[in-house]
């Protein structure tokens, strides 16, 4: 089979491929001429998160713009950046249901391009951006009454109007699928979110100017590459002290939906008065600082920071206010329950009719949402990112000690290993992979949370100066 030729190869065009276009329409000057682009599916642009496996309620994020409009966007800004780099004479190949297969090193194998297997002919290019997204681990396949729903609501057609849903998690994931599902006109079971704390997401107030809260700010452009987190607790708490807050702000232990009423109500208030919250006028305009500042910090601080994980992303990922009203509208009217399962949660089972958990809680079907799993050795459904750790062309982010700087100790943190300044991919030892990059959920091992749209943006952003001339 002929081989097709081109200076760069782009697996996948979801958001992350979109923006890599984007980022390199946007550079004056490109040391490309052609460029591929493959996809696995047949609808580029909005990818998993902003595509039809949304549901038409499902916000992005805190505000009320619609992730299925957000994909629109998406679209557009493809095709928009597709006619950019064409008008300047970059030749640009987008190849549709074209999953990549496997990616090899040209020539002999030392080479410092790469050929792509896909379905269509194999791809020979200077350079490989990796944009292939999210990955998938079922850790229910064990029992048969799991809804593997994989963050697409029109996976939810297999539960029946009148069967009663478990949902593990209590995450904006968990939200937007009780809204789904309940949202179906004709769906009359009941939904229960169950999870350590119970606890639900905060509520958005009122959004004023973004800017970076000054301690915060001042570690971040700092020079100092050994941040550690007691650093960035300290700095986070001053802001909060400018901001009128307090570090208690953060701990609201109750009960799930109180919680959220309080905090529904709390977010209308901030809005009439037009004052926000003090924890949101410090986390809103953070997101640059987590992404300058986690990478830096060493392996002890990311095992003290994970069993917070989840109370900070409460925070991190607060809802809009119309989905915390339509949770409550929902409990309100004896659909919709929150259950608090402690510090350790019993396994579920399950019997001819219903899904257990404990001795207390069953329903008809059970459906995961606690979030993604790191590990792309754990996926189910990604045989290409496992081609690429097999042949040791990525290895999973490994972070060092700060205790053990001369041992060759390091925490696997998943994902896969990337220089988080230039989204280069890092070999075994740390050397930089020749023209490879890898962007999106990929990098979730140098950013221990999912930085979404902005950090999309400037990851996109590092990469398309490596082909600048
Ligand atoms: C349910 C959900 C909700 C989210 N909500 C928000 C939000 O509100 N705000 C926010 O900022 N962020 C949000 N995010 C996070 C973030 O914005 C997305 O994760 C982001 O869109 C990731 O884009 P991506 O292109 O890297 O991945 P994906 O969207 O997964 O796209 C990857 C693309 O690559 C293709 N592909 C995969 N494998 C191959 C292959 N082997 N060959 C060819 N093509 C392949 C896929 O078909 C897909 O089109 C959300 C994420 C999820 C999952």
């Amino acid at each position: 089979m002929n081989s097709e030729r081109a200076d760069l190869v782009i697996v996948g065009a979801g958001a992350a491929g979109t923006h890599v276009l984007a980022a390199l329409a946007q550079r004056k000057r490109l040391d490309l001429r052609s460029i591929a682009v493959v996809e696995a599916g047949d609808d580029p642009g909005p990818g998993l998160a902003y595509g039809d496996g949304a549901h038409p309620l499902h916000t992005f994020g805190r505000v009320p713009t619609r992730r299925r409009e957000r994909g629109d966007e998406l679209r557009v800004q493809l095709a928009r950046s597709l006619h950019t780099l064409r008008e300047r004479g970059i030749a640009v190949a987008l190849h549709e249901r074209c999953p990549a297969r496997a990616l090899h090193r040209d020539g002999d194998g030392d080479g410092d391009g790469w050929v792509l297997d896909t379905r269509r002919a194999p791809i020979a290019a200077g350079a490989c951006v990796l944009a292939v997204g999210h990955w998938h681990v079922h850790a229910l396949a064990h029992l048969r009454r799991a809804v593997d729903w994989r963050w697409d609501i029109r996976r939810l057609a297999a539960i029946t109007d009148d069967e009663d849903a478990l949902v593990l998690g209590a995450s904006q994931s968990a939200i937007d699928l009780a809204i789904a599902l309940a949202h179906r006109g004709s769906y009359r079971g009941t939904i229960t979110l169950a999870s350590r704390t119970g606890l639900l997401p905060r509520v958005w107030g009122y959004v004023g100017d973004a800017s970076m809260p000054r301690h915060l700010d001042r570690l971040r452009s700092a020079a100092a590459t050994n941040v550690r987190l007691e650093d960035i607790l300290t700095a986070v708490r001053a802001d909060l002290d400018d901001a009128g807050g307090s570090w208690s702000d953060f701990h609201t232990p109750g009960d799930g939906l109180a919680v959220l009423r309080a905090d529904v109500a709390a977010a209308r208030a901030s809005k009439a008065a037009r004052r926000e919250i003090p924890w949101q006028a410090v986390l809103f305009p953070t997101v640059p600082a987590v992404f300058d500042l986690f990478p830096r910090l060493p392996a002890e601080d990311r095992l003290a920071i994970a069993p917070h994980t989840y109370a900070a992303l409460r925070h991190l990922e607060a809802i809009h206010i119309a989905n915390a009203q339509r949770i409550l509208d929902l409990a309100d009217a004896g659909r919709l329950r929150c259950v608090a399962l402690g510090p350790a949660p019993p396994a579920p089972h399950e019997d001819a009719h219903h899904v257990h958990l404990g001795a207390d809680l069953r329903a008809h079907r059970i459906l995961d949402a606690r979030g993604h799993d790191p590990h792309i050795a754990h996926a189910s459904d990604a045989p290409f990112l496992h081609q690429l750790l097999a042949d040791g062309h990525v290895v999973p982010a490994r972070i060092p000690y700060a205790t053990r700087p001369d041992d060759n100790h390091h925490l696997d943190t998943g994902g896969i290993w990337l220089d988080p300044t230039t989204f280069t991919t890092l070999g075994g030892s740390g050397v930089p992979t020749p023209n490879l990059h890898a962007l999106g959920p990929l990098a979730i091992g140098q950013l221990p949370v999912y930085l979404g749209l902005w950090a999309l943006r400037r990851q996109a952003a590092a990469i398309a100066r490596a082909f600048r001339t």
